[in-house]
């Protein structure tokens, strides 16, 4: 029997969308698999969108068509969806640069290429000569580059001339990044993410009211969100799967963790249509693509699986905006959340001058937010002429922003940050 339900509330769109799912109605990304908990959805009817004040919130009102089985009383929405309280406003982004991956083990940007060196002097066995190669070309065509403008470069080079040579050269940053990170993070879980991504938690008291955005290709936080028994992780991008099954399984919150450069854990399927993102659980699995010439498929589609790691410029966006790609939607959440926070801790982020993309990116979704209060810096110690150029570059990139008033740098470090308890 097809029973018409109640009309619930839902919030749509990008991380709202996200908190649906928490705050007790329908995540609008889940309806489409037809199941909510045990109810069947045979019909969704969705309202026109509409602003909700003072939120920054979207919401649409939902009316579902659910197949009930015998023991559900029609009218009444299933437990799953009762007693739970909807989130006002993003209270708080925390964006992570390089620096908050040292404490783990990863090298800052400017010394990659000398551990990457040191690598394949010291374990050159281990690793596919397409990193010593990589290092070469390195060498001879950008030695001062550093590891981020390098991948810019060769990715660049390949889209202008596409031979295979230069592709090649692309997929050699692409396992040297891979690889460098694998060998450097080997201690295990990190202490420290897991007491930041705990602390996360604990402050927003389970409200979701918070988004981490990293640029780091590293999964430090990933797997120290994956000692928390009250969640799973929420990539932003709602075809994202893990290869271990169903991820939430007795974890039913979710935290979100945004990507903007993608992942050592993640492979896409390569099927525009399709475009799952497969993920694996507390592996940096990824460097098996170039080592073992493995060929993944989507359990999906059965198309050809890519690790997706992008350079932190010219992300590539599918020119078909139908396409709905994992990095578009992952930097739109971000946008999103940035536009709503009220406060944005920046850590391990030395906003530098190359990063151009990001930065505009940042400033422009924050001219758009009438609520942020704070932007606190989280630097490791700086002393005299090196203390003055950090807060130049930020200063210099927030010249024209209204926010300009609201930065506020703190010098302890990300470990001494989180064990103070993260004051705000
Ligand atoms: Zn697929």
């Amino acid at each position: 029997m097809i029973h018409p339900r109640p009309r619930w509330l839902v919030q749509r769109g990008g991380l709202a969308s996200r908190y649906a799912r928490d705050s007790g109605v329908v995540d609008m990304r889940r309806v489409h698999p037809h199941r909510i908990g045990k109810v069947r959805i045979s019909q969704v009817r969705q309202s026109p969108i509409h602003p909700v004040r003072g939120t920054g919130f979207r919401m649409a009102v939902l009316t579902i068509v659910a197949r009930t089985g015998s023991h559900q009383s029609p009218g009444h929405p299933p437990a799953y969806l009762a007693n739970r309280t909807m989130p006002t406003s993003v209270e708080r982004v925390y964006l992570l640069g390089a620096g908050s991956s040292a404490s783990a083990g990863a090298p800052l940007i400017k010394d990659f290429k000398e551990r990457a060196e040191e690598i394949v002097l010291r374990d050159g066995s281990r690793v596919n000569p397409l990193m010593g190669d990589a290092i070469a070309s390195w060498n001879t065509t950008a030695s001062a580059a550093n590891v981020e403008e390098y991948y810019v470069l060769v990715d660049l080079l390949a889209r202008l001339n596409g031979s295979g040579q230069s592709q090649r050269a692309v997929e050699g940053v692409r396992y040297l990044i891979a690889k460098t990170l694998e060998l450097s993070m080997v201690g295990g879980i990190s202490e420290i993410h897991k007491k930041f991504v705990h602390k996360v938690w604990d402050i927003s008291q389970g409200r979701r009211d918070f988004a981490i955005i990293t640029l780091n290709w590293d999964i430090a936080v990933d797997n120290a969100a994956y000692t928390h028994s009250q969640f799973s992780l929420d990539y932003g991008y709602e075809k994202a799967r893990s290869f271990h099954g169903d991820p939430d399984r007795g974890r039913p919150k979710l935290f979100s963790v945004l990507k903007l450069h993608g992942s050592l854990n993640w492979w896409v399927c390569q099927n525009e249509e399709c475009q799952t993102l497969w993920y694996t659980e507390g592996e940096k699995d990824v460097p098996l693509y170039w080592e073992k010439e493995e060929t993944r498929l989507c359990r999906t589609c059965g198309s050809i699986l890519q690790p997706l790691m992008v350079p932190p410029t010219a992300q590539k966006f599918e020119s078909s905006q139908k396409a709905l790609s994992p990095m578009r939607s992952i930097w739109k959440e971000t946008r999103e959340a940035m536009v709503n926070c009220r406060d944005l801790a920046i850590i391990g982020y030395s906003f530098p001058p190359t990063d151009v993309q990001f930065r505009f990116f940042l400033l422009e979704a924050l001219s758009n937010n009438h609520n942020l209060r704070k932007i606190l810096v989280i630097s490791s110690p700086k002393i005299g002429s090196r203390r003055l150029e950090f807060e130049d570059s930020y200063d210099t990139a927030f010249v024209q922003s209204p926010h300009r008033q609201k930065l506020d740098f703190a010098y302890d470090g990300f470990e001494a940050w989180v064990e103070s308890g993260m004051p705000f």
